[in-house]
C-alpha cells in the first residue's frame, strides 16, 4: 500500500448511481486526486451489486464491491437471490455482503419480509466468512436483536446516526462504526460530534454515501448538490476536530481500521 499523509478509504459510495451516469470516470479520477482511496462501492439491489462489482473490476485495486440487498428492496428478493449474491462475492473485488438491514423509516418494503432477507444475508456472510455491510433506520431493537441472535460481530453499521446507547450496543457487539457527512450538519450531526469521540479508531471507518448526504458545510457547494468521494477529506477534517487528534492520525488509523475490515 502506497504511504500518502492523507490518504483515506471511501467505504460507502454509491457510484452505480444514475446520478453519475454521465461521469463516472471522472468521480473515480476526482477521488484519487483527493487521496480518497480505495473506494468500495455499496451494492444496493441485485442487479446494482452486479453492476458495481462488474465496474470495479476494471480499477483492480482502487475501486471494491459490496454484494447485498437494501431493506428497500428486499420485496423483490426470490429464492435465487442468495445463490446469486453468493456468486458475486465470489469475484475478488468483492469485500463485502450488504448493504442489507432494517428501515422502518420508509418501509418500501413490509417489515417481516426485510426481517427474512436481512437475515439470509447474515448467513450467507457468515457462510462466507465475509464481513456484513449494514443500514439501520428507525429501526434499531429490531436490527440489534437479529444482529444478537445470530451472534455478528463482523460487521460495519454504515452511515451511523444514532444515540449513545446505539452507538454503546453496537461497540459491546464488536461492531464497526461508518461516519458519514451527516456529523459536519450543525444541527442534525450534533449530537454525532460528541459520540464520535467514543469509537475507537481500529473500529471507526468514514465514508461519503455519496450521491447523497452532500456536506452542509462544504466551503464550496457543488451547483448540483451531488455529493461524490473526493469531498472525503472534508468529512475527515470535521472527524478528526471533533476528536481533537491530527488529521494524518485520524486518516492513518481508519485506512487501516478498512484494509483490514475488509481485507483489501
Ligand atoms: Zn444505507
Amino acid at each position: 500500500m502506497d504511504k500518502g499523509t492523507n490518504r483515506t478509504v471511501d467505504i460507502g459510495v454509491n457510484l452505480m448511481h444514475r446520478s453519475f451516469h454521465q461521469d463516472r470516470e471522472q468521480v473515480v479520477e476526482r477521488a484519487l486526486t483527493n487521496e480518497v482511496t480505495p473506494l468500495i462501492i455499496t451494492g444496493t439491489s441485485l442487479k446494482n451489486s452486479l453492476e458495481a462489482a462488474r465496474y470495479a473490476g476494471r480499477y483492480s485495486g482502487k475501486l471494491y464491491a459490496t454484494a447485498g440487498v437494501h431493506p428497500h428492496d428486499a420485496k423483490s428478493c426470490d429464492e435465487e437471490t442468495i445463490a446469486k449474491l453468493k456468486e458475486l462475492a465470489e469475484l475478488p473485488q468483492v469485500v463485502a455482503i450488504g448493504e442489507c438491514g432494517l428501515d422502518y423509516n420508509r418501509d418500501f418494503s413490509p417489515r417481516d419480509v426485510q426481517r427474512t432477507w436481512f437475515t439470509e444475508q447474515i448467513q450467507l456472510a457468515q457462510e462466507l466468512d465475509m464481513p456484513l455491510f449494514l443500514h439501520e433506520r428507525d429501526a434499531f431493537a429490531d436490527f440489534a436483536s437479529i444482529l444478537k441472535k445470530h451472534d455478528v460481530h463482523k460487521a460495519v453499521v454504515h452511515c451511523f446516526t444514532g444515540t449513545s446507547a446505539e452507538l454503546k450496543t453496537y461497540l459491546d457487539m464488536g461492531l464497526h462504526i461508518g461516519i458519514t457527512g451527516w456529523i459536519c450538519d450543525e444541527r442534525r450531526g450534533k449530537h454525532l460530534k460528541e459520540l464520535v469521540r467514543l469509537i475507537p479508531l481500529d473500529r471507526l471507518m468514514i465514508e461519503t454515501d455519496a450521491p447523497f448526504l452532500t456536506p452542509r458545510d462544504l466551503p464550496k457547494k457543488p451547483t448540483d448538490g451531488r455529493n461524490e468521494p473526493a469531498y472525503l477529506p472534508h468529512i475527515l477534517q470535521t472527524v478528526a476536530r471533533c476528536i481533537g487528534k491530527p488529521a494524518e492520525e485520524v486518516a492513518e488509523a481508519t485506512t487501516k481500521t478498512a484494509a483490514e475490515f475488509f481485507g483489501i
